[in-house]
């Protein structure tokens, strides 16, 4: 067969194929495994957004709303922002897409940072966009190498804040002193996808910004504290000229009904989401507290994950925690070759992976 495939789709490559939690236990023999490697909600969903969702199942034959009216209205007022600020999306990433589809043009720059989320370099080149990425400084976002990057082709850049791997976060100062020397017409993006696990005292909060001079976007997704990642939902919150864009670009029904209907009682649930917080709060302290008798330092964290430096191969530390039931993510596609990232669980989970962490240390040696 003959394709002619674009250089810049040749070069990308696919997202890390896991295989089905189901698949990887008949291969290993075991049975309940615990999976603490993607940063979901170990709760669950909300059962408010549960039990709509199957009260909602005999509508499948229809299409879903295509501008998801009801979550726009429900969003808009929990945020208090206006519903044309809003873009919702497939989830966040969809939106990430959206954001390059929408502005970037073969030979436009984008700028993100690494480690990072992997998705922003991604989008940018499946536009035939040129990534500029900065390594970090200290595990930090370093806006000021960052800023340096700019270009007369620069059209976005893209800072997940907190930051997925590394879980830092930078405040209020950093980000104006950063937003005040970026040229009009780039857009930040601020991908807030853990914000609802920082520091309230320390969070800065992209709403703030939106009617600023400088075009920014904020990301925020269903799919972390309110546990509703297999749904696939989650919003941009831009300028209504931005979001406008956005809309020219969506496909007409992007959010699919029981997603809509599962975000928008998702929403309600303060209840599920207070004990999200309240699970993780208490979940990261509590293995803070019991590593260092591991002889591992695990790095603080604004999010439901954390790092930990192994000071040794992560992926073979990974492979033995897997056939002990306890996936956790090994940082190599990351860079980061000696660290895993330990998505915080349950009071029992978290005791489990306790336990085979120390297991597999014994068994690899010291
Ligand atoms: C998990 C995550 C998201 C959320 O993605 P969805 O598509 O909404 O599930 C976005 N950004 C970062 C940095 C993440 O870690």
């Amino acid at each position: 067969m003959k394709l002619a495939i674009p250089e810049h789709i040749r070069g990308l490559v696919p997202y890390p194929p896991g295989k089905p939690l189901e698949e990887l236990e008949r291969e290993y023999g075991i049975t309940g495994s615990i999976k603490m490697a993607s940063n979901e909600n170990s709760l669950g969903p909300s059962p408010k957004a549960v039990a709509a969702i199957g009260q909602a199942l005999g509508n499948l034959h229809r299409y879903p709303d295509g501008s998801c009216y009801y979550l726009a209205q429900a969003v808009a007022r929990h945020q208090q922002v206006s519903p044309a600020q809003i873009v919702f999306g497939n989830g966040s990433d969809e939106i990430i897409s959206l954001l390059a589809a929408a502005l970037v043009q073969p030979g436009d720059e984008v700028i993100s940072s690494a480690p990072s989320f992997l998705v922003y370099p991604k989008v940018a080149q499946a536009q035939g966009g040129v990534n500029r990425v900065v390594p970090l400084n200290d595990l930090r976002h370093d806006l000021t190498a960052i800023r340096e990057q700019i270009t007369g082709r620069t059209r976005l850049i893209f800072l997940d804040n907190p930051n997925n791997p590394t879980g830092t976060m930078f405040g209020r100062q950093a980000f104006e002193r950063f937003l005040a020397q970026v040229p009009e017409g780039v857009v930040t993006v601020l991908d807030e996808a853990y914000i609802d696990f920082a520091d309230p005292g320390q969070r800065l909060d992209i709403r703030d910004y939106l009617d600023g001079d400088r075009p920014v976007a904020g990301l925020r997704t269903f799919s972390k504290a309110y546990g509703l990642a297999g749904l696939r939902v989650g919003y941009g919150l831009m300028p209504p000229a931005l979001a406008d864009c956005l809309h020219r670009v969506r496909g007409p029904f992007n959010v699919n009904s029981l997603a809509q209907i599962g975000a928008l009682a998702a929403l309600t649930d303060t209840e599920h989401y207070q004990r999200t917080l309240a699970m993780t709060r208490e979940g990261i302290a509590w293995l803070h507290e019991q590593l260092p008798s591991l002889g591992l330092t695990p790095l603080p964290t604004e999010t439901n994950f954390f790092l930990v430096d192994l000071g040794r191969d992560g992926k073979a530390f990974y492979q033995a925690m897997l056939k002990k039931g306890v996936i956790v993510r090994p940082m190599n596609a990351y860079g980061l070759p000696t660290y895993i990232r330990i998505t915080v669980g349950t009071a029992a989970e978290n005791k489990r992976l306790l336990k085979a962490m120390a297991d597999t240390l014994a068994e690899l040696g010291q």
